[in-house]
């Protein structure tokens, strides 16, 4: 039985400087699937090239939802920390529409109206919808990332029959969660849920047929100020078996057979 992280950044710059020491970690701690995450085609290419290298590695191709609008909104003059040339959008699809087959899932993407102001709100849902088509098409699962765009996200994706869908983790209200787990979709739960109240309720109280493990690494790490990474998924893993009152294998065979029913393949 095997231990997975659905949505990881390995590109990372800091993770890939310790490429083999994090691999070696996660392993260490029984997780046999990683799924990398692109933000852009650069990006992916890297996911490419790692799930290449390492057989623990399974690639995700995205197009973030802030890269999907960058160049127009760094125009308007908006204010947004990134390193680096933003990529072009457009391009930005055509690239993932062009490698789909090559990839388990279609991620990450999605909207986010944290970063992005409503001027650029159309757009960015415009291309959230030719890459949900490009997922649907290629009958790929897809790695939803929302942030206050929650609802309209979860309306577009009911829209257009998407039912292969996971959301990362979820920051909207549990009221919206509980609908979209009814729906048939499924949410992955982070390394520091210990410390989110609501990711404490959903694993308390959501249909544990729709839960999964991720860690988002290098963010949102268990532990403040430490570089997050695949092996704490064994961490939320822990939690949840205190808080559903079982041991850690059962939790891994009911999170195993999740993570099987959408991606089709075992972890
Ligand atoms: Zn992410």
């Amino acid at each position: 039985m095997g231990l997975f992280d659905v949505h990881a950044h390995l590109t990372d710059p800091r993770l890939a400087a310790q490429e083999s020491d994090v691999l070696a970690r996660a392993k260490e701690r029984g997780v046999t699937t990683i799924i990398s995450n692109g933000l852009n085609p650069d990006d992916n290419e890297a996911v490419a090239a790692l799930a290449r290298r390492s057989e623990l590695v399974q690639p995700a191709f995205g197009l973030y939802p802030v890269d999907a609008v960058l160049p127009a909104m760094l125009a308007a003059g908006v204010d947004y920390p990134r390193d680096g040339e933003p990529c072009d959008p457009e391009a930005g699809v055509a690239w993932v529409a062009e490698h789909v087959s090559d990839c388990v899932a279609v991620g990450e993407i999605g909207l986010d109206r944290y970063w992005v102001p409503e001027p650029h709100w159309e757009a960015q849902e415009a291309v959230f919808r030719k890459l949900v088509a490009i997922a649907l098409d290629a009958d790929k699962p897809i790695i939803i990332h929302t942030r206050k765009a929650e609802r309209r996200a979860f309306e577009v994706l009911q829209e257009m029959g998407a039912m292969r869908v996971d959301w990362h983790c979820f920051g909207g209200k549990l009221k919206l969660a509980r609908r979209i787990l009814e729906h048939g979709h499924y949410l992955s739960i982070p390394a520091n849920a210990r410390k989110s109240e609501s990711f404490t309720r959903l694993l308390q109280t959501a249909p544990r047929d729709r839960l999964l493990l991720e860690t988002d690494c290098p963010y949102l790490g268990p532990t403040r100020g430490e570089l997050n990474e695949p092996a704490n998924v064994r961490v939320t893993a822990e939690y949840a078996a205190e808080l559903w009152d079982t041991d850690v294998r059962s939790v891994q065979s009911q999170v195993e057979s999740n993570f099987e029913r959408l991606f089709g393949f075992a972890p």
